[in-house]
């Protein structure tokens, strides 16, 4: 088990702040002029002094559901525009027609807002759509062909793959590459009034083809693409590639620090390139948004590429993109983690260059940690067994029951208490009995006769916030399972009265009655995956998959539960942390989630 600090450390180490300090320090950004939208040089010069320190943003592609990664990109870019005096966009980045849905935005929305950011600031909506920018892209790509600094290529994308070269070989210019702006323009314009076919031929910048940096070697900015696009619709058949289309974004939209994952590093100079040569062109403000890049966040026991979520939702391998136990954010909050859990595990992972791997557990320790504090105690029964008490109506009275009271947060001073009450039959967990105890066994066992025929007493336990019982026998089903216990109270043992310890216990047993046991199903639930890298080194992460990893049980909870909300979470006295499920759950039909158990008890 991997340890995280109890007390809350010093802020882990992250270069980003030293960057924004450096760069706050430096001054250069206090002059920025913002206008209150996104806009060209033109539209941010006639506009106030920017009163957003810095800016960052958060550009989800809307082509899938969010996972625990994007939990780290929206906690830094969020939590380093709060704690700078900045703001921090969200943008949708749906350059891109073919993949992009709006059930994603509106999944992608309800996550940014559960984890509790938001984008209003100073009045102000900073939600964006990359798709908003198409026109001044295309007129910066047209502006790029007029300067000589991008034109058409008509090779075929084979032809352009075989002259890109490699590491070890230059790239062969293509026949195109030296036409005359004008007749790069004229063909710019064909391409976007759809007078040649997909694919037919793309706008290339036209930088260095023998770049030791391939990303150089005349990136792609537009290709053709019939494709009705979920915002602007069939308006454009060509459309901005990713790589040119971000920078703009950011310089749009006055980024100041554009942070992103390092497998863009390599882009890095292609971004820097563009937007120097569209501010000198007058298009765009200065100064230029620039891009950090620091290592993704990799946890253990779950895959979260898009294609694989995917495939696992459409095999059915779960139930959906909220299943409990994917990684995405829908089901993380199914599953019953909280937002400071995942805030929390986002700052514990730091932020570095250096990519690494966090074990599965240290979300379960967040998470504890947040609960603990906050989770109503309860008992439960999840494989109940009846415990019979023999001698209730002499020791209580006949059709009485015992009021009982417990703290609903334990180890707080100031804990409201709950009630409820102990009655002549309860259910005990079935793991609490054992006919043949195993030496060093302190729970419920019968009197019997030891192999040299001596007689040993039942075993005496307390029921929790209860009354101390002796074990007196069993009934047993015909097939040999125990079918029942049977025990006496010891008199003048009832919990919080005087001399209530007169009778010492090894064991204490969490119980509930079952005169007022509210039923419930109880979605036991573990990690996906039997390897700590279900995906690594090309393995089919279908073939490690854990078989156990949702199991439904019916048991029983104390009745103090019966008011719980949907999205309440408990801890379940020795059981774990649960939750009361967002979609199921309902106040008489009672379903819980089991978010983790009280301690790690995944083997290694
Ligand atoms: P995938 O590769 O799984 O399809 P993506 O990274 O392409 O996801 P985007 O929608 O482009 O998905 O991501 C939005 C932002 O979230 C990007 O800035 C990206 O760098 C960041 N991000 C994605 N995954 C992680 C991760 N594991 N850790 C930190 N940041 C991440
Ligand atoms: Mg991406």
């Amino acid at each position: 088990m991997s340890s995280a600090p109890k007390e809350e450390p010093v802020k882990p180490g992250n270069f980003l702040r030293s960057i924004i300090e450096r760069d706050l320090a430096e001054g250069k950004l206090a002059t920025r002029h913002f206008a209150g939208t996104p806009g060209d040089a033109a539209h941010h010069a006639a506009g106030p002094i920017d009163t957003a320190k810095i800016r960052t943003r958060f550009p989800p592609e809307p082509n899938g559901y969010l996972h625990i990664g994007h939990a780290k990109s929206i906690w830094l870019n969020f939590s380093l525009a709060a704690e700078y005096g900045g703001v921090c966009h969200l943008r949708f980045d749906d350059t891109n027609p073919e993949k992009e849905e709006q059930e994603y935005v509106d999944g992608i929305l309800d996550a940014v807002r559960w984890l509790g950011y938001d984008w209003q600031a100073h009045g102000t909506s900073h939600l964006y759509y990359a798709s908003h920018y198409f026109d001044f892209m295309y007129r910066a790509a047209e502006a790029l062909v007029e300067a000589g600094h991008a034109y058409v290529d008509e090779q075929s994308a084979d032809e352009m793959r075989a002259n890109r070269g490699d590491f070890n070989t230059p790239g062969t210019p293509s026949p195109f590459r030296d036409r005359a702006p004008a007749e790069n323009l004229a063909r710019l314009r064909e391409m976007r009034d759809g007078k040649h076919a997909d694919g037919a031929m793309v706008l290339r910048a036209k930088i260095d083809m023998a770049s030791p940096n391939i990303n150089l070697r005349d990136p792609a900015l537009y290709r053709i693409k019939r494709a009705t696009h979920h915002n602007t619709g069939d308006t454009w058949c060509i459309y901005p590639m990713y790589t040119y289309a971000h920078p703009l974004e950011d310089a749009l939209e006055g980024i100041t620090h554009s942070i992103c994952t390092l497998e863009f590093e390599d882009q890095r100079a292609f971004y820097d390139w563009v937007l120097e040569r569209l501010a000198d062109l007058g298009l765009l403000a200065q100064p230029l948004p620039k891009q950090y890049e620091f290592a993704r966040l990799n946890l253990t026991y779950i895959v979260t590429s898009k294609r694989k979520l995917r495939q696992m939702v459409e095999e059915g391998i779960v139930d959906g993109w909220d299943d409990p136990r994917l990684p995405t954010l829908a089901g993380l909050r199914r599953r019953g983690y909280t937002p400071e859990s995942l805030r929390l595990l986002a700052e514990r992972s730091g932020v570095s260059k250096a990519g690494g791997w966090i074990d599965y557990s240290s979300l379960d320790i967040a998470l504890r940690e947040d609960l603990d504090a906050k989770a109503p105690r309860a008992m439960a029964v999840l494989d109940p067994l009846k415990l019979v008490l023999s001698n209730w109506n002499e020791v209580i009275g006949k059709e009485q029951t015992l009021p009982c009271t417990a703290p609903l947060l334990p180890g707080r001073d100031d804990s409201a208490q709950r009630q409820f009450t102990l009655g002549p039959e309860v259910w005990i967990e079935r793991e609490d009995f054992m006919e043949e105890p195993l030496k060093g066994y302190h729970r419920l066992s019968p009197p019997r006769f030891d192999g040299k025929g001596a007689r040993i007493d039942g075993s005496i336990v307390r029921l929790k916030y209860g009354y101390v019982i002796q074990c007196t026998g069993l009934k047993k089903n015909f097939d040999g399972t125990v079918a029942e216990v049977q025990a006496k109270l010891i008199p003048d043992t009832r919990s919080g009265t005087p001399g209530a310890n007169a009778v010492k216990t090894k064991g204490v047993l969490t119980w509930v009655a079952v005169h007022d046991a509210l039923p419930a199903e109880v979605r036991l639930y573990d990690r996906l995956f039997t390897e700590a890298q279900p995906d690594a080194a090309g393995r089919d992460f279908k073939s490690c998959l854990n078989p156990d990893s949702k199991k439904i049980v019916s048991g029983w909870l104390e009745p103090t539960v019966a008011a719980a909300e949907a999205g309440h979470s408990f801890q379940f006295e020795r059981h774990g942390y649960f939750v009361a499920d967002r979609i199921d759950h309902a106040p008489g039909r009672p379903v819980f989630n089991r978010i983790t158990p009280l301690k790690e008890t995944w083997a290694k």
